[in-house]
């Protein structure tokens, strides 16, 4: 097949938020759609792509931790889980609607509701050019998707990992509080770390570092951008050694 891609296989990490409206919760599902369009396009460059699904549009394990909540804190962590999964269900759905092959894994065994996450299997649907969804983050508590993200990228030795984010990439300071935060368009993961930049969870960040995984952070609101990342184009920012 005829690629106009620079990567053969990418993992693309997709938060929760990009399935609610902006500042709103839950599932929408013209968001999804929008955001399912999108991936397939993509994935008519001839690129192999898994996703991670996050579940903060529903819940996050860390929002048990205030003291005041009987919900401990492990058993929040399952339930943002929990959360990626019925996430999962809905872009599949949606990417199918499109015409896509999909396949949704899941790290939690759920019989009836998704694939187990198997490594092997994994890069076989991957091969054959389905869109394989990876749910349940890692299977363990405290740790986010992003570190989800990471290991799979480096499991099923994916070329670079594409975080989307309701931004344009990296900034100096918070762009949605401060007008003048400026983008960076490359960093070293080590800048990332001294500089404390919000890009991933510091695992993740470790895990790419230590592996040499390139991240790629940009805009999934700009239509097409997600496309335009498969194909190298320079948009977001990228963080390297
Ligand atoms: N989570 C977890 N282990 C994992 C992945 C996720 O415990 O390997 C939990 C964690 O509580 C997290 C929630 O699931 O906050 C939802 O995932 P995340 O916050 O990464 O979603 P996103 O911010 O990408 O929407």
């Amino acid at each position: 097949s005829s690629s106009t891609s620079p990567y053969s296989r990418i993992i693309l990490k997709l938060s929760g938020e990009s399935f609610a409206p902006t500042g709103e919760r839950g599932i929408s599902m013209p968001e999804v759609v929008h955001i399912a369009k999108q991936t397939v396009r993509a994935a008519q460059q001839g690129v192999e792509i898994g996703i991670v699904i996050g579940g903060g549009n529903i819940l996050r394990g860390a929002q048990f931790t205030a003291g005041a909540s009987s919900i401990q804190e492990a058993t929040g962590h399952y339930m943002g889980m929990l959360a990626t999964v019925i996430n999962g269900l809905a872009l599949q759905d949606a990417l199918e609607s499109l015409g896509a092959q999909t396949r949704l894994m899941s790290a939690i065994k759920m019989d009836g509701v998704a694939e187990p996450f198997i490594r092997r299997r994994a890069k076989r649907h991957l091969e054959k050019g389905r869109i394989v969804i990876f749910a349940a983050g890692t299977g363990a508590p405290f740790v986010t998707t992003d570190t989800a993200a990471a290991q799979k990228a480096l499991e099923l030795e994916c070329d670079i990992l594409m975080k989307a984010t309701r931004v344009d990439g990296v900034y100096n300071d918070d762009p949605e509080k401060n007008p003048h935060a400026v983008l960076y368009d490359h960093l070293t993961y080590n800048q990332v770390r001294e500089k404390n930049l919000r890009v991933m969870d510091s695992t993740a960040i470790a895990h790419c570092m230590e592996h040499n995984l390139p991240i790629l952070v940009f805009n999934y609101r700009n239509d097409g951008n997600i496309e335009r990342a498969v194909r190298g184009e320079t948009i977001g920012t990228r963080v390297t050694s």
